[in-house]
């Protein structure tokens, strides 16, 4: 009886983030989760499900951990709030932008905080683009994002981002966002024959003219796109394509900051220094909202140096004191339990059961993961790449059918694609992830079975 009636209060009452508003109206919410212990969650009939996207690829430690709630509310009882507006300042979010300076690579030191990845994003631009203006050239100020690419809703963010699906709502976009393709290596060095190099980087770059561009921005891996994993050298080539041209790079870490790949951040997998890094997510496990943008000290002393007197950017919530302590107790806990380190051993278990699962199921290709950042793609015919048309609903299918299963997965759908992309918490065992493998196995093999393969 109570359940019924938090399903139809929630029907009633609850407009959803991104979910399918006449499913909502017809079959209220999917499952109500009351609890959470590692990587479970457990709803109201008391079912327990793997989390096997770590619920927005942000829950990194896993659930149900005790200490982030007793440092909330230790840091609730002695200072809950107050503002860094007007050059106050607090202990807690100086010691998080000390421990924040430690983690991160080359002199990206000083850092903005916010409310998440959204806000961090948007903040990285209005920065660039400050940054330009005061330095006397106000026309520097396009920036260039990737296709595919996702940088969250608010909408400088909604306009870098790359996937249609998400700039829908919005009618028109903020002016100077340009798109290009995703990871175009060769293109990116240099070569003009090759038939992307217009919707390169570096083609709309040489296209559009240095002077008129402030910074390029990119996700060291693509999350929401479908785990996108960039080849071997494609992250420095636009390192040096934005030093060749004096454009600042701007890395968006939001999933993979805090150990998701299997090193502290993204861009340290292939050794690149940004000039800005955005983050939220991993930085509270979710714990708590709170975001970052790290720039470098360069950067900041340039703008310290051009800038009229203040900066006039600053959210209610920049450098929230309890989102701080819940944000310090989060790394100390990714750093004593080597959860970085753990996630690249396990990256080797989720890569042994993508082999079984392709093995084991015509549909299954494509496999990849970095880290606890991992996908497949599913395909009506694998060997001639022929993919199932969007009409058959492959990828949105297997996601329903784990769901059944107990088994948390997302799908990326957007360009006709059937990604099934993973990133559980960072504490999962070889042994989870075997089970996480079989209940996949299973429903895959429903799924293939539906769609008669
Ligand atoms: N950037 C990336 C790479 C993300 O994956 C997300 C969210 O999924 C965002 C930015 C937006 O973050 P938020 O939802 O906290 O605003």
């Amino acid at each position: 009886e109570q359940i019924k009636n938090l399903q139809e209060l929630d029907k009633k009452h609850y407009l959803h983030p991104t979910s399918s508003l006449k499913q909502h109206q017809e079959n209220g919410p999917k499952r109500i989760f009351t609890e959470g212990k590692g990587i479970y969650l457990t709803d109201v009939n008391g079912d327990q499900y793997i989390d096997a996207l770590a619920s927005l690829w942000n829950v990194n430690i896993g659930h149900g951990r005790k200490e982030l709630g007793e440092a909330a509310s230790q840091q609730m009882g002695k200072l809950a709030y107050s503002s860094s507006f007007n050059n106050l300042s607090h202990e807690t979010v100086i010691q998080l932008s000390e421990k924040l300076a430690s983690l991160t690579p080359g002199d990206l030191n000083v850092f903005f905080f916010t409310s998440g990845g959204s806000e961090s994003n948007d903040t990285a631009f209005k920065l660039v683009r400050h940054y330009w203006k005061m330095k006397g050239q106000p026309e520097k100020k396009k920036i260039i994002g990737l296709e595919r690419a996702y940088h969250g809703i608010t909408m400088g963010a909604t306009s870098a981002t790359g996937i249609q699906q998400f700039q829908n709502m919005t009618t028109s976009l903020a002016p100077d966002f340009l798109h290009a393709a995703a990871h175009k290596t060769n293109c990116e060095w240099g070569d003009k024959n090759d038939s992307d190099y217009s919707r390169s980087i570096r083609g709309i770059i040489e296209n559009e003219g240095p002077e008129t561009i402030a910074a390029v921005i990119v996700e060291p891996i693509q999350g929401a796109g479908g785990v996108i994993i960039p080849p071997d050298g494609y992250l420095e080539a636009v390192r040096d394509l934005c030093d060749q041209y004096g454009i600042l790079m701007i890395a968006d870490e939001v999933i993979c900051g805090f150990g998701r790949t299997g090193r502290m951040f993204g861009v340290d997998n292939w050794n690149v220094v940004p000039d800005i890094m955005c983050m939220a997510k991993g930085i509270t496990s979710g714990y708590i909202p709170l975001g970052a943008v790290a720039i470098t000290e360069r950067l900041r002393d340039n703008l310290a140096e051009v800038s009229d007197d203040v900066l006039f950017h600053g959210f209610t919530y920049s450098g929230h004191p309890t989102s701080c302590a819940v944000a310090l107790k989060n790394i100390e806990i990714i750093e004593k339990e080597n959860l970085a380190a753990h996630a690249s051993k396990m990256e080797m278990e989720l890569i042994k059961g993508f082999k079984y699962l392709t093995e084991k199921h015509s549909s299954v290709t494509k496999s990849r993961a970095k880290g606890l950042l991992g996908a497949f793609e599913l395909f009506e015919d694998r060997e001639q790449g022929i993919p199932f048309g969007p009409e058959k609903m492959a990828a949105q299918k297997l996601v329903e059918e784990c769901l059944s299963q107990k088994l948390i997965v997302r799908s990326v759908t957007f360009g006709g694609t059937n990604i099934i992309a993973l990133s559980p918490p960072l504490i999962i065992t070889k042994e989870e992830i075997e089970k996480m493998i079989m209940i996949f196995s299973d429903a895959i093999q429903t799924v293939e079975k539906s769609l008669r393969l």
